[in-house]
């Protein structure tokens, strides 16, 4: 098996198309820029890795491993994202089917989950991502936040759907409020996609 790098994966949407919740220029920015700039910093550090073993030479462990947490993380994340969204005119925000009973069942309601993940959200402090998880062992649904790209951050803790909330995935649309930001996210939410992440009972 020939080890691969990294890729930006295409969008399955235009960038005008989820419009007016998240504007084309804010979509264009995080996803060519943004999301990018880790697929980039991500190769960069397997090719020093390479180079060194290459070379027989020692690297800074530490601060390798972590860079590459932060930036695998950021894409992996952003990966996520872009596909839980989908256009308002084509499904975005309707919920239907197993995630929905499932959703109601561990959370007692829909209003409520959208609370505690608004709530979430909201109280990520700086950089970071609003989630739902699902739990293996358990078999729960949990809202959870990821600080930065990589903390806070379990193995086990299953991504179903997450919101980034850096500033850069809302500063052009929105300043700086969060809160009006994470209202506008719920009208392009792809639940059928979040469906497919949530395992069969
Ligand atoms: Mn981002």
């Amino acid at each position: 098996m020939k080890n691969k790098s990294y890729v930006l994966p295409e969008l399955k949407y235009g960038y005008e198309e989820l419009a007016p919740h998240m504007s084309a220029e804010q979509l264009k920015i995080h996803h060519q820029k943004h999301h990018q700039a880790y697929v980039t910093a991500a190769n960069a550090i397997l090719e020093k890795f390479e180079a060194a073993r290459k070379d027989n030479l020692a690297l800074d462990y530490k601060a390798e491993s972590k860079a590459l947490s932060f930036n695998v993380g950021g894409h992996v994340l952003h990966s996520l994202y872009w596909q839980n969204m989908i256009p308002a005119a084509k499904g975005g925000g309707k919920i239907s089917g197993r995630i929905e009973e499932k959703i109601k069942a561990d959370f007692g309601s829909f209003e409520r989950f959208k609370a505690e993940f608004t709530a979430t959200a909201l109280s990520v402090e700086g950089s970071g991502w609003g989630t739902l998880i699902y739990y293996p062992e358990t078999g729960r649904l949990m809202c959870a936040q990821i600080e930065k790209h990589n903390q806070a951050f379990a193995p086990g803790m299953n991504v179903l759907l997450a919101l980034d909330v850096f500033e850069h995935a809302y500063y052009i649309d929105y300043k700086n409020d969060r809160a009006k930001f994470i209202e506008a996210f719920w009208s392009i939410v792809d639940w059928a996609e979040v469906e497919k992440r949530l395992p069969e009972a």
